[in-house]
């Protein structure tokens, strides 16, 4: 029961209530993997435990990684300091090579202070926002480490290399690890004092402007320090970290014939509910989830005329916060801090558009979609970061919202017809998908729920096109593509493995060259 399972102690005495063992002999207990099952009315939490009577755990709950110092040894430029830069720095380390990490925004502290700016004086920083600057993307995200991909091993060793830079060790036994964005930052400062102390290089504010290339092999990079707009060279080859949003860099890679391609992504809302509903709904019980449970998640997936309509990352006790990167745009994402514990529960609620479904062939028409939309949001939403907003029933049934109810969204909702201004292809199927996901889930579809305009960065629009086996660009010998702004990784933990990988094919590069 989830009250037995709620600490150490309550497993210690069930455990020796079920074995006939005595108490005091169980010096300690190791949780091997918790989830919940919540599908019938009675809710158990499932624990696979490791005991140790009359004895200590010999070894540590992670398996740790050595840095050796790497100041003498070969140098390979990291563009962008997020999940994919950040792991991949470090594999370098285990391998021998020295990363020198090239980040546009400031470090996870100087960086808050801008993200607070957003909420207070509606002023968005092209080069350090929810999306730019140290930890990238991750650093005020949800911190949720789960993921899709199979590769079990590489998943336990992203977890251990957080676990080994201050995360909790129970993500590697959670069933939904979740480290929390009130806890994430910690963590990658020591990632990056790792990588410091390793004889590493991280240039904070130090934008990447383009490539170094000879006879079609990338050398180094081309950047400028956004201080003292001083220009500056890091020679090396490449892995090109600089996630999703960085426009600047897809349209410098067009111009210079390098080759993308568009791709498709989901784009949409934010959906908020009061968390009580969502764990009424989920736990089957009228009093929410007690003192007991963390609160509940969902997910949701339908097809719509042919697209899929999910939902996408969600928190639950989180906030919707404010993720554009630049100032004429509305670009909303949710997080949670480690409890879980605010008043509301929120997720993506998005439709998958294909590059056959947008007008034009350019490799960025995706992209240019993608910024039309957040720009269209941000007029609608007064021209400042006020996101137009619509109650969930009302948005099914074309109806404006004469009110709307509290919400976690800072700087501010605006009542909105959504369903008018938004691109129907997303409305229509939207409209549909909820409808679903109401007879699917009694309570769901509801006025007390309100959607957030709008979220559209699930996924990189554009590829980064590169050979599946040296993981090099298919034509830029020297250029390793990497993580999700190249289009093949999503999310933290598959980020970081991308990360890693790359990583492995450069130091396999340098050993051939
Ligand atoms: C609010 C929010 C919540 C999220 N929650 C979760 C979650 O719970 N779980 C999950 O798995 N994923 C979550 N994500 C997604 C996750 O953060 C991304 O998948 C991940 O960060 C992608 O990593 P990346 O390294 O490829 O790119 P990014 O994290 O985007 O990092 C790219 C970095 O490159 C830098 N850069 C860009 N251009 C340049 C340049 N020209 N020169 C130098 N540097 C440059 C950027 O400043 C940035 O720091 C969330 C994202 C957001 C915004």
């Amino acid at each position: 029961m989830p009250q037995q399972a709620a600490n150490e102690q309550s497993i210690k005495e069930y455990v020796a209530r079920e074995q006939g063992t005595d108490i005091r002999t169980l010096r300690h207990i190791r949780v091997l993997k918790r989830s919940i099952d919540a599908r019938q009315r009675t809710i158990y939490v499932n624990l696979k435990v490791r005991i140790y009577i009359n004895e200590d755990p010999d070894d540590e709950a992670f398996a740790r990684v050595i840095y050796n110092n790497v100041k003498k040894r070969p140098a390979v430029v990291v563009v962008g300091a997020g999940p994919g830069g950040l792991f991949a720095a470090l594999r370098l380390i285990e391998l021998g090579l020295r990363p020198i990490v090239v980040e546009r925004g400031k470090d996870v502290h100087e960086r808050k202070k801008d993200l607070s700016l957003i909420t207070k004086i509606q002023k968005v920083d092209a080069e350090s926002n929810y999306c730019f600057g140290e930890g990238g993307a991750g650093a005020y995200s949800d911190g949720k480490l789960y993921t899709r991909s199979k590769k079990r091993g590489s998943t336990e060793k992203i977890l251990n290399v957080f676990c080994q830079h201050g995360a909790s060790t129970a993500i590697l036994s959670d069933a939904h690890p979740h480290i929390g964005t009130d806890k994430l930052p910690r963590v990658i400062e020591n990632m990056r004092n790792t990588i410091l102390a390793s004889g590493g290089e991280v240039h904070f504010q130090t934008k990447m402007t383009g490539l170094l290339l000879h006879d079609c092999r990338v050398e180094g990079i081309e950047a400028v320090e956004l201080v003292s707009g001083r220009q500056v060279e890091f020679r090396g080859p490449v892995i090109l970290a600089t996630g999703h949003s960085a426009r600047d860099v897809y349209r410098y890679l067009f111009a210079s014939g390098i080759e993308i391609e568009a791709k498709a992504l989901a784009m949409g809302v934010r959906l908020e509910h009061p968390a009580m509903l969502i764990d009424q709904i989920q736990y089957h019980n009228r009093n929410g989830r007690g003192n007991w449970l963390p609160a509940a998640e969902y997910s949701f997936v339908t097809q719509v005329e042919g697209r899929g309509v999910y939902s996408f990352c969600m928190c639950p006790g989180g906030f919707v916060i404010p993720a554009a990167t630049g100032p004429q745009q509305i670009v909303v994402n949710g997080m949670s801090p480690a409890n879980r514990g605010t008043q509301w529960s929120n997720s993506g609620m998005v439709v998958e558009i294909h590059p056959e479904d947008v007008e034009g062939d350019s490799p960025l028409r995706m992209m240019d979609y993608q910024e039309r939309l957040e720009h269209d949001c941000w007029q609608q939403g007064n021209m400042k970061q006020t996101a137009p907003a619509q109650r969930m029933a009302d948005f099914v049934n074309n109806r404006l919202s004469y009110d709307l109810p509290r919400s976690s969204y800072a700087p501010g909702l605006i009542s909105s017809p959504l369903h008018f201004w938004m691109p129907s292809y997303i409305v229509s199927r939207l409209q549909q998908g909820f409808k679903n996901f109401g007879r699917m889930s009694h309570g769901f579809l509801t006025n007390e729920a309100v959607l957030i305009a709008t979220e559209t960065r699930t996924s990189s629009p554009v590829r980064i096109i590169r050979d599946n086996d040296t993981l090099q660009h298919i034509t830029v010998q020297g250029l390793f593509p990497c993580g999700e702004g190249a289009g093949y990784a999503g999310g933290i933990v598959s980020t970081g493995i991308d990360g890693e990988r790359c990583a492995d094919m450069c130091h396999q590069y340098l050993m051939n060259a």
